[in-house]
């Protein structure tokens, strides 16, 4: 079996997002940049698979600047096997990317495609089921376990209040969900190793794919900043403070 996994880059999870000052965008100049949460655990899986002998080859696809090389050397390290970087320096938004997908799709045939359930800079949790419509696959989302079987995947979903087990046909499009296990620590050794594996490079056009942006961002800006709290003295002032002057109770 062979597996394709979606690894987007995105602004560190411990980086505090600022605004820009235009209320463009977010602010990305020297700010780290690291691989999607999501797509760590989708690559993790990925390569348990085949540490279990049960996928023969793992793609790890990037999408977007010339950085993302960066990215897709971190999914090497981790245990993929080749990487794809289709590269562009327009700003993609989901349905560009999963065009982009199926068109990589197309090329490489895999029998299961993992992405993360959502990216964390846009938190738009649509890529992977818009790529499942398009391809006309079965999808799997929010996966917190998931158990290969012939010609289909059991996929054990989080939905509210419990755990949903479905079983697709595969070729299918999974998304991977916090639960689903703990991506492993790169080690060095493996660093090193995962500069010599094969990274393509492609462009959209080759692709033919128009990526142009179908949405338009009005406004970007931070949360208003929080009051200073204070203390009071008794609970009757809590009370009192509560009533008449934050209108809580
Ligand atoms: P989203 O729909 O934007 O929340 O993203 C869901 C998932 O789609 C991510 O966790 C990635 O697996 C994949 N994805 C989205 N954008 C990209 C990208 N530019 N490059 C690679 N994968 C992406």
């Amino acid at each position: 079996m062979k597996i394709l996994v979606a690894v987007k880059r995105v602004v560190d999870y411990n980086v505090k997002v600022r605004a820009k000052a235009d209320g463009s965008g977010v602010e990305t100049a020297n700010v780290k940049m690291s691989m999607n949460p999501f797509d760590e655990i989708a690559i993790e899986e990925a390569v348990r698979l085949q540490e279990a002998g049960k996928a023969k080859e793992i793609v790890a696809v990037s999408l977007g600047v010339a950085a993302c090389q960066d990215t897709l050397r971190t999914a090497l390290a981790m245990g993929a096997d080749r990487g794809i970087l289709v590269e562009t320096d327009v700003e993609l938004q989901p349905l560009a990317v999963a065009k982009l997908l199926k068109a990589v799709v197309d090329q490489e045939q895999p029998d299961l495609i993992i992405l993360g359930k959502q990216a964390i800079d846009d938190d738009a949790n649509q890529t992977g089921q818009m790529l499942a419509a398009l391809l006309g696959w079965a999808q799997g989302t929010f996966a917190s376990r998931i158990e290969i079987g012939a010609g289909e995947i059991n996929v054990t979903r989080e939905v509210d209040g419990g755990l949903e087990t479905i079983a697709i046909k595969l070729p299918a499009v999974v998304t991977s969900d916090l639960r689903l296990n703990e991506p492993r620590f790169v080690k060095l050794p493996n660093i090193m190793k995962a500069k010599k594996k094969p990274l393509a490079v492609l462009k959209p056009a080759e692709l033919g794919v128009d990526v142009a942006p179908r949405l338009v961002t009005l406004k970007v800006q931070e949360p208003p900043k929080r009051q200073a709290g204070i203390k009071v003295d008794t609970v009757a002032i809590l009370v009192d403070k509560l009533r008449n002057e934050a209108h809580v109770i």
